[in-house]
């Protein structure tokens, strides 16, 4: 098994806790290089009238309908990285800096007018090219120019969970714990490097709630003088000073780092020990039933016999099962103990499901306490 941070930027290896080199299961469903959320995947072109092209994402976008915030210092690291398969992603972000928009001291992060359509629609994800992030290299499959870098919501999203919903908490909380890294460390170098930008309270991540300028409508870079007024001295050097960012943070120590992070930071890994616990060591409930809210669909084969896939946690991943499994687990009551029904189907129909797919049954919430 990789260990967590086996998928995170390397230079967090020496600035995170140890909890951080724990094993996680490999999430295996979740194929990218031949993506499991596109039609194409299986053989089969998509066509934009094909009405079943709506279930899937498309290959041209896959998950990558969204457009990072990425901090100051991984900023830099990606400035740094001079090996030639990083060039690409050098490339687009020193595009990104020559462009000015969204570019602040504190990162890259999506233009104004991005945010707001992000926030506004959901129906776009996996599906709308103009969503696509600007780090996304549509070649081999699909492939992220920045992905040693890339920011806390890109490195702990996975369409689908070897450990189904327990899985998809613990990567949440992943999730939690790592933007709180970023703003915790972002502002600090900032704050070593030029104190008034903390001072100034002006944050730029922040989503704009407020009308949008005539320039992040256009997303057009904003004026000489609201450049000059959020960068002050380092207009011009931007690419130094995430450098600078990048230094800043790969210097400090763990034991700096947690003061950093103060007791936020050690509540919020509390509760990813808790949920990691839960997604790498599951227990089986005493007593399931089927979920009521479980979505049911048929699968026809006259080859293999039908077949059911079920949703219990996310619409991107159900859970196939033939018919007369499905069938047997309605015995799940929710007031009987799970052993007494088992005992039951050995009895009476000579049959029984494995520990090991009850168990994933009930992690993908197919089967609830
Ligand atoms: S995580 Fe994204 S790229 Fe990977 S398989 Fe899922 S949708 Fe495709
Ligand atoms: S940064 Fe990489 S992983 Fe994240 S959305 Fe862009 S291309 Fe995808």
């Amino acid at each position: 098994m990789p260990s967590i941070l086996e998928s995170q930027p390397g230079l967090y290896r020496d600035l995170l806790p140890e909890f951080l080199m724990s094993e996680v299961p490999e999430e295996t469903k979740a194929t990218c290089s031949s993506c499991a959320m596109c039609k194409s995947s299986c053989g089969q072109a998509v066509a934009e009238e094909d009405e079943s092209a709506q279930n899937y994402f498309r290959p041209e976008t896959k998950c990558c309908t969204y457009h990072p915030n990425v901090p100051n210092y991984l900023i830099g690291a990606v400035l740094a990285d001079d090996r030639p398969e990083a060039s690409e992603g050098r490339r687009r972000i020193e595009e990104k800096i020559r462009e000015r928009v969204g570019v602040t001291p504190y990162g890259i992060n999506a233009p104004a007018k991005y945010s707001l359509l992000y926030q506004s629609s959901k129906e776009f994800f996996g599906r709308a090219s103009g969503m696509r992030c600007p780090y996304y290299v549509d070649e081999q499959g699909g492939l992220c120019s920045i992905w040693r870098y890339r920011e806390s919501v890109c490195s702990t999203y996975f369409c689908k969970h070897v450990a189904g919903a327990d899985g998809r908490k613990f990567w949440m909380t992943l999730k939690g714990y790592l933007t709180l890294v970023e703003t915790q460390l972002m502002r600090y170098a900032a704050f070593r490097l030029e104190p008034e930008y903390l001072l100034g309270e002006k944050h730029p991540a922040e989503p704009p709630a407020r009308k949008l300028t005539r320039e992040e409508l256009e997303e057009r870079s904003p004026s000489e003088r609201d450049y000059q007024k959020l960068w002050g001295n380092w207009v011009g050097l931007e690419k130094d000073f995430y450098t600078e960012c990048f230094k800043i943070v790969s210097s400090l120590s763990k034991v700096e780092v947690e003061k950093i992070l103060g007791f936020d930071g050690e509540a919020s890994l509390a509760l990813l020990k808790k949920y990691h616990r839960a997604a790498v060591f599951p227990v089986l409930p005493k007593k399931l039933k089927l979920n009521p809210d479980l979505t049911v669909k048929w699968l026809r084969d006259p080859v293999q016999g039908d077949q059911v896939a079920l949703g219990g946690y996310s619409e991107l991943d159900a859970v196939a099962l033939s018919v007369d499994a499905f069938t047997l687990l309605k015995d799940f009551d929710g007031q009987s103990e799970v052993g007494a029904v088992r005992a039951r189907w050995r009895q009476e129909k000579s049959t029984d499901f494995a520990d090991e797919v009850l168990l994933e049954l009930a992690q993908a919430r197919v089967l609830v306490e």
